[in-house]
């Protein structure tokens, strides 16, 4: 957590939405918050289009994301930064760590992963990673010399850490009893989510991260990440999710739900924003702009729980 108070660190906060499919509700309701969070202090926005996984990133949603984003009122300073244009920045990170003998070339597939885990772990999509190449390879060029594609993996200490979350409260996680060693750059080589994240909030000079929850439990990774490359934490807001009616996440492919569907039905975006408003515990009942709701705007009044939404309700 930074000494500086606020008046001496400028604010700079981030929208970084990824271009694998349209933007939804729940993604308007992250973003105009993290919006009014950063500029309620004065602050900076900046966008960052995450597009690190080519096989699941399609470049023609870049465009149609940041249509969606000015159409609600949203605006940034400086150009977009796109990720994949600094991916060499994220090679060096890795380098570095692993030069320093902060993190070990991994071999293992996910079957290998499967098979060394002590309990059997059907339906859990996360397996802990059991520490199979932790001295296996001195460097990854060994590792790759045996002919089987190498990830590499960040040495993750022992023992919890906790840090405060802003919506969330205190938080504490062992990522190394529940995760372990984590992957920074896949197996293909392309830099992991994890790592991307980190570098590129430091590099943009990024001081709040307020994001969806469905990435509080990356946070604790993403902290033994800061400290492995001396970099400062951020502070962080996880925001609850959007739920459909039946209490589903909302997923980008119901597109019912997406923002261009309802720009395309000529639903007025002051309405959607009034409707953040209302949900982010705004006392606001006009449609109104992001610009006219600032003042409104507390973090602390954010409510902690999901909110839910069907695209009826603004087609009424
Ligand atoms: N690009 C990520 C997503 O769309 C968000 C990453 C982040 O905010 O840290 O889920
Ligand atoms: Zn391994």
């Amino acid at each position: 957590m930074s000494a500086l108070s606020p008046a001496e660190t400028p604010v700079v906060g981030r929208l970084a939405p990824s271009p694998t499919g349209l933007l939804h509700l729940g993604h308007a309701r992250t973003f105009l918050i993290a919006w009014w969070s950063a500029r309620a202090q004065g602050g900076k926005v900046l966008l960052r289009i995450e597009d690190l996984d080519s096989a699941r990133s399609d470049p023609s949603l870049i465009a149609a994301s940041m249509r969606d984003l000015e159409w609600l009122g949203l605006d940034w300073d400086e150009a977009p930064y796109v990720q994949s244009a600094g991916e060499e920045r994220l090679q060096v990170a890795i380098s570095e760590l692993l030069a320093r003998g902060l993190a070990y070339a991994c071999t293992c597939t996910r079957g290998d992963l499967r098979n060394a885990a002590s309990a059997p772990q059907l339906g859990v999509t996360e397996i802990r990673y059991a520490g199979t190449c932790r001295d296996r390879y001195p460097t990854l060029a060994a590792a790759r010399a045996s002919g089987r594609a190498a990830g590499v993996r960040l040495r993750v200490p022992d023992g919890a850490l906790s840090f405060t979350d802003l919506v969330r409260g205190e938080q504490a996680f062992d990522v190394q009893s529940e995760v372990g060693d984590f992957l920074i750059a896949r197996r293909d080589g392309v830099p992991a989510y994890q790592l991307a994240v980190v570098v590129d909030d430091a590099f943009q000079g990024v001081t709040e991260v307020v994001r969806g929850d469905d990435l509080l439990a990356s946070t604790p990774r993403q902290i033994w990440l800061e400290r492995a490359l001396a970099l400062s934490e951020p502070r962080w807001a996880h925001v609850p999710l959007v739920v459909d009616a039946a209490g589903r996440r909302l997923a980008k492919r119901e597109d019912a739900l997406s923002l261009a569907e309802l720009r395309a039905r000529g639903i007025d975006p002051r309405r959607v924003v009034a409707w953040v408003a209302a949900s982010a515990g705004m006392p606001l009942s006009e449609w109104i702009t992001p610009g006219e709701a600032l003042p409104a705007f507390q973090l602390d009044a954010l409510p902690s729980n999901q909110v839910s939404t069907t695209t009826a309700e603004f087609l009424r």
